[in-house]
């Protein structure tokens, strides 16, 4: 039988997502014997994201700052927004350097299933942002599954009303894909492609 403590931290971790109890048990066993090296960094990792980090009120994403370095950059293409569900897409599509805009994140994804409304989104937020006007293009980067796909038509449809052009990704993405798992090349193709969402 294993320690209270150990069983708390194995059940903290097998809920992290692509963990399941067995990894989460190995995690805690490797961490134990590397209590003073591996441990002690993931614990100021830690630290430092609980002090460090906070949720852009412009864009959604999580940064030191806030505004983020994106929503603060100059450089950036202010008249280009791109709508993802998570922040994780939003970090994908920036490592590909291929969008010079900017983001909007979602924060998930409509669905019936799960009982996820638009009011449980960000979408009203989107709609300000692009109501608020110096957008000429709203590139819609939802992942190539059925919730995904639901939610672009859900957002082109709300955004119809605006002067902007409404594009969304190719789909060379694979059926259920989801965007932060497809290689740079794969996503940098789908963003170059983009199409008028029709
Ligand atoms: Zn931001």
């Amino acid at each position: 039988m294993a320690s209270q403590e150990i069983e708390t931290l194995t059940s903290a971790l097998s809920r992290l997502p692509g963990l399941g109890p067995r990894s989460a048990r190995r995690a805690v066993l490797w961490l134990i014997k590397r209590r003073e090296t591996s441990l002690v960094q993931l614990l100021d990792a830690l630290d430092a994201v609980r002090e460090g980090l906070v949720e852009c009120r412009t864009c959604g994403n999580v940064d030191t700052s806030d505004p983020c370095a994106i929503c603060a950059d100059p450089r950036r293409d202010m008249r280009s927004l791109c709508v993802v569900e998570d922040v994780a897409d939003l970090w994908a599509l920036d490592r590909s350097r291929l969008f010079a805009g900017r983001y909007h994140v979602l924060g998930g994804r409509l669905s019936a299933l799960d009982g996820i409304r638009p009011e449980d989104l960000t979408v009203a937020k989107l709609i300000e942002r692009v109501a608020a006007g110096g957008i000429d293009e709203v590139v819609l980067a939802m992942n190539a599954t059925l919730e995904g796909q639901t939610t672009a038509h859900y957002i082109a449809e709300r955004l119809d009303i605006f002067p902007v052009r409404i594009t969304q990704l190719a789909h060379g993405l694979p059926v259920g894909g989801e965007l932060d798992y497809l290689d740079e090349g794969t996503l940098a193709q789908a963003l170059r492609a983009r199409r008028p969402m029709g």
